[in-house]
């Protein structure tokens, strides 16, 4: 099937018309709703976008997880990067989101207009670019992202590894979503039925990267288009019903059980595990890409040490609960008053596929009806 097929208004109707009264008799049953997970942004502003939250709400509550990498960089991350930032020597290479999320003192963004040089950048090799053409600076990118960012970082690493590039430097607050998953499933109070798995990292990861989920909970790795989505959600669906704990693969247009081979050993040889800092979660074992030793010379982070500020949190911001999925954006006063997309106070509402963000450009309403 093309991706066109995915999208086919016939099939989905014919799909939702024998779906709903599946749903709808399963709940009476179990006498609730279905409790799923997406661990991934494109998933939740998908499940959004469509409709298909609002037509599933009745049985299914879909929960945000840990699936945008602009939310759950933590605070220290980007104490450390605005750090970079006021030395006179240093350039900030940075996607562009990364820019507007608050640290404890400043953003990046902030420092920019108090004249520091922050550049955005839109792949890391653009940061060799420009340590090329800058050889008495010295550039720190700040890499965030999950597994599906991080193999274009170890290129870059590569790459000015190859040119002899002194001048750049890398901070890496990647980390990897398996691990986070798994806290999510030793956190008794979750009651998480199944997990709808992040498309995109199952690209790099394959399908092998999900197995310990196996006898633990129904798991999808899905798509984004609406058939997609509302097949994920049946097949979750039903790995409760028949208490089959499987990982399925819903996905195989993109995605192999072994993964990407090639982008696995790039990450591999240019990274190892470390322990990283979530917001919301604190730190969890075996979740980041710390530089191998290969690599420490282009380590920001042990090569370029700065003075910290004291740790402040974003008053009244409840990111932290809400990327554990434990909260939803009503439950924040400044939810749609204080804070909005032009006026964003916590990072989920910063970053485009935030559940913040998400839930104000398409589920406000409802979501204001939830705080009364
Ligand atoms: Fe944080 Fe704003 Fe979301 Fe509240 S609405 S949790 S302040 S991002």
């Amino acid at each position: 099937m093309n991706v066109m097929t995915y999208r086919d208004s016939g099939m989905f109707t014919q799909l939702r018309d024998s779906m709903i009264p599946f749903l709808e008799s399963w709940v009476e049953k179990r006498g609730k709703k279905f409790r799923f997970m997406e661990v991934c942004g494109t998933h939740t502003v998908s499940f959004s976008k469509t409709g298909i939250r609002e037509l599933l709400t009745p049985f299914v509550d879909l929960i945000s997880g840990p699936g945008c990498p602009v939310c759950v960089t933590d605070q220290s991350d980007m104490d450390h990067m605005i750090a970079y930032a006021r030395e006179k020597d240093i350039i900030i290479a940075s996607f562009g989101d990364m820019i507007k999320v608050p640290g404890s003192v400043s953003t990046l963004s902030r420092e920019r207009e108090e004249g520091a040089d922050v550049r955005i950048v839109y792949s890391a090799s653009g940061a060799v670019e420009i340590a090329r053409q800058n050889r008495d600076k010295i550039i720190v990118m700040l890499g965030i992202g999950f597994e599906t960012t991080a193999p274009g970082i170890a290129l870059a690493i590569h790459q000015a590894h190859r040119e002899k590039c002194k001048n750049f430097y890398v901070y890496s607050a990647h980390k990897m979503t398996p691990p986070a998953v798994q806290e999510i499933i030793r956190d008794q109070e979750h009651e998480i039925d199944g997990f709808l798995l992040p498309g995109h990292v199952s690209v790099i990861i394959g399908r092998q990267g999900w197995r310990f989920l196996e006898g633990k909970r129904p798991a999808v790795i899905g798509g984004f288009e609406p058939i997609d989505l509302l097949t994920s959600v049946y097949l979750l669906a039903k790995g409760i019903i028949s208490e089959k704990m499987e990982v399925i693969n819903y996905y195989p247009r993109f995605v192999k059980e072994e993964g990407n081979v090639r982008a696995l050993e790039i990450l591999h040889t240019t990274f190892q595990t470390s322990n990283a800092r979530w917001r919301g979660f604190g730190e969890i074992p075996d979740s980041g890409f710390a530089l191998a030793s290969a690599y420490h010379s282009y380590d920001a982070s042990k090569m370029l040490p700065v003075r910290l500020p004291k740790i402040k949190t974003i008053k009244g911001c409840r990111c932290g609960e809400i990327v554990k999925g434990k909260e939803k954006p009503s439950q924040c006063k400044l939810f749609a008053k204080v804070c909005t997309p032009d006026n964003p106070v916590g990072p989920c509402m910063v970053s485009s596929e935030g559940t913040c963000s998400t839930y104000y450009h398409y589920e406000k309403d409802a979501e204001m009806v939830n705080r009364k």
